[in-house]
């Protein structure tokens, strides 16, 4: 069976697309991914998606958006996409074991954390290294805590942890956020959290377990070591698109490179979301990407370009 769309990605640009397109009685597929949702599946309260007056849980979020997918039609396959063929129509994506065929594709994958790339970052992985304050702030009850990174996320990562740890330490390597000013002021006004500013994370200090780390200043030579309980890194994203390459054009990031909004360097081909926004990468501006890209899928089927 051939699909009119397939969907690759199931945050709010997939999800948004495959309400767009089931809703467009177009034959959708939607593989959604081993842990389907995307990066809002690891936050607490959305503040700033419209619609909620009061905020809702990621999570929830994404639930809501998932059912009104499938209450259109979307079928949904729970296994990661692990290669696509590009090259002839129809385009065929691989997961688990079968080859799905489409008339189309959107892209809609996403971006994951990026990680400083140390050896001890990987080994404590789970034994106090975290890029989850929301999965695992609960387990520093009363620790001590690190966050690395000086963006929205790092933030948002040492408020969610001051609820648990006795203290909260963020390690930037400039002398100045990035994130925006009412999650700095909150910051600030949070007596719990500290800054270590113009410093690096050089090395994560522990053998079976978290029990410090190894700082180095960026506008001076000193080192110091610090004690600490965790260490949450929280440094960006990078996009997923490794499957990609060489089918489609990426930058030199590996984010997919888009002309007139959504289309690819392959004629019915789409993408919407993280995976080519590394500007705005937010739910609603995802979603609304999501919306484009469906209604230039359905355009390419119907016959236009
Ligand atoms: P980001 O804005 O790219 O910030 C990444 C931070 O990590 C920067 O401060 C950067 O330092 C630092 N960094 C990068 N590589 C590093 C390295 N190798 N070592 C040490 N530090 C490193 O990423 P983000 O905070 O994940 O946010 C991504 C996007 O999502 C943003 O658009 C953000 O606004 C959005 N977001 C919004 C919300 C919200 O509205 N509630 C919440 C989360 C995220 P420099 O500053 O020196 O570059």
């Amino acid at each position: 069976m051939t699909y009119d769309v397939i969907i690759v990605g199931s945050g709010p640009a997939g999800l948004t697309a495959g309400i767009y397109t089931s809703r467009a009685r177009l034959k959708t597929l939607l593989i959604a991914g081993f842990e389907w949702g995307g990066q809002l599946m690891l936050t607490t309260e959305v503040e700033n998606f419209p619609g909620f007056k009061e905020g809702i849980l990621g999570p929830d979020l994404m639930d809501q958006m998932w059912g009104q997918a499938e209450r259109f039609g979307t079928e949904f396959i729970f296994e990661d996409a692990t290669a696509v063929d590009f090259s002839s129509k129809p385009f065929k994506v691989s997961a688990g074991d079968n080859v799905y065929e489409g008339k189309s594709v959107i892209i809609a994958t996403g971006a994951s954390e990026r990680w400083l790339g140390l050896e001890s970052e990987q080994r404590l992985r789970g034994r106090g290294v975290s890029v989850c304050a929301t999965c695992d702030a609960a387990f520093f009850k009363d620790k001590k805590a690190v966050v690395v990174g000086g963006g929205d996320t790092a933030i948002e990562e040492a408020l969610a942890l001051s609820k648990f740890a006795s203290e909260v330490k963020v390690v930037h390597r400039r002398g100045k956020l990035r994130a925006s000013k009412i999650l700095e002021e909150r910051a600030f006004n949070e007596p719990k959290i500290e800054f270590i500013w113009n410093s690096t994370v050089q090395e994560i200090l522990g053998k079976d377990k978290v029990e410090g780390v190894r700082l180095e200043k960026t506008d001076s030579d000193e080192k110091s070591e610090l004690a600490c309980d965790a260490v949450f890194i929280a440094i960006g994203r990078k996009p997923n698109t490794g499957i990609f390459k060489g089918q489609i054009e990426l930058d030199q990031r590996g984010y997919v490179v888009a002309q007139d909004e959504t289309k690819t360097s392959v004629g019915g081909v789409f993408v919407a979301g993280d995976a080519q926004d590394y500007r705005y990468r937010q739910a609603v501006t995802s979603a609304g990407a999501g919306c484009k890209a469906a209604l230039d899928a359905q355009r390419h089927l119907e016959g236009g370009d």
